[in-house]
């Protein structure tokens, strides 16, 4: 089940989608017309599965044939493995941000940092140190970057 909040921001319109995209999704109803550029928040994205994989190229490749802009940001976990397996994912689309995953040691605490593509190109792809919300902590990141992080490689 996919959930879609829909608001307008300045120059289009911004979607974020919480949930599963799998079976039944239907990105034109959710998504629905729009002005301008259409930003696509995935954050809240759980899993996608190989049918949600389908509907999603075809959704975004629709919109790049007639044209719309259309840039996704803080894309998570699920939706960066698609990028990292498909080259073609973002259909002409433009990744603004990413979520990063970090775990405290010593909280035993999981949590997202978040990075913009720009910053990380401009560091070579180097993950950004993150500090847990406690003084005295630090935090690892909780994947391989170099694996994460591959379909930001020029
Ligand atoms: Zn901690």
């Amino acid at each position: 089940m996919l959930n879609v909040n829909k608001h307008e921001i300045e120059g289009g319109v911004q979607v974020e989608l919480i949930g599963a995209i799998e079976e039944n999704v239907n990105f034109e109803e959710l998504i629905g017309a729009f002005q301008g550029t259409l930003f696509i928040k995935c954050r809240g994205v759980t899993r996608i599965n190989s049918v949600g994989v389908k509907t999603w190229m075809r959704y975004f490749q629709a919109l790049k044939a007639q044209g719309k802009v259309f840039k996704f940001l803080e894309i998570s976990h699920p939706i960066i493995e698609q990028f990292n397996m498909i080259s073609n994912f973002a259909c002409g689309g433009e990744t603004l941000s990413v979520c990063l995953p970090f775990s405290c040691g010593v909280c035993q605490k999981e949590f997202i940092a978040l990075s913009s593509t720009a910053d990380l190109k401009a560091n070579a792809l180097k993950v950004p140190d993150a500090k847990c919300e406690k003084p005295n902590c630090g935090a690892q990141f909780d994947d391989d970057p170099e694996e994460y992080l591959y379909f930001l490689q020029e």
